[in-house]
């Protein structure tokens, strides 16, 4: 296994104020953007939110709203129409259970249509500024690559890493885990010739990517 401390230390090094890429001003923005973000990307969501956060301000907007309505809204968003009957229910329940507000617990917010332990992780660690380990696609390949963990199963793979980091950074070295697979350790052509993770990686395939390149 890759040295967890080293990695956690080089992590934050690199970046050292993680924060994450979509936009959002409040707990209930983020719960959207989120739901919104899964198989989009977080620039096409920050490219819908900029007009939609003006137009559904409260909780009871998006409850209120005819799901087809906010269909239109999210032009651009993949799976549009199953993401707005999520969104509209979802506040549905937390005005009807949470008069309104986004609960601050995990098993309130998995209770929410459309949010999984990664969704909720996301706006427990950001929004709510708790420590959360949210697991997406570049946290599980980064992990996997660097021998710190060897399973596909999210579930898994968050258990493992909220083990291996302390609980203070759970969140910091969660995003920053984030960005170092967004723009380092990519799915398909790693930069592994310029990681700072290099010597800590057990990835097989790394001095391949490294010779490539620099070939
Ligand atoms: S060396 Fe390559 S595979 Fe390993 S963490 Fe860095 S970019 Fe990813």
């Amino acid at each position: 296994m890759g040295d967890p401390k080293k990695i956690i230390e080089l992590l934050l090094e690199k970046y050292p104020k993680p924060k994450i890429e979509l936009n959002f001003s409040n707990p209930l923005q983020l719960l959207v953007a989120t739901i919104l973000s899964a198989q989009c990307t977080d620039r096409k969501v920050n490219e819908v939110t900029k007009s939609l956060f003006k137009k559904y301000r409260r909780t009871e907007d998006y409850a209120e709203a005819d799901p087809a309505t906010l269909e239109k809204d999210l032009k651009g968003i993949t799976f549009a129409n199953r993401k707005a009957e999520q969104i509209v229910k979802a506040c549905r329940i937390l005005v009807e259970k949470h008069r309104g507000q986004v609960p601050d617990s995990m098993e309130a917010l998995t209770e929410l249509p459309g949010v999984g332990r990664k969704t909720a992780n996301v706006v427990l660690g950001s929004a709510f500024g708790r420590p959360a380990i949210a697991v997406d696609t570049h946290v599980l390949r980064v992990s996997n690559r660097l021998g710190l963990v060897e399973s596909k199963d999210p579930e898994r793979v968050e258990e493992v890493l909220m083990r291996e980091i302390p609980r203070e950074k759970w969140t910091p070295v969660n995003l920053a885990m984030i960005l170092h697979g967004r723009y380092t350790c990519k799915a398909k052509n790693p930069l592994c010739e310029e990681c700072i993770l290099y010597e800590e990686c057990e990835w097989d395939e790394k001095e391949r990517y490294r010779q490539r390149r620099k070939g």
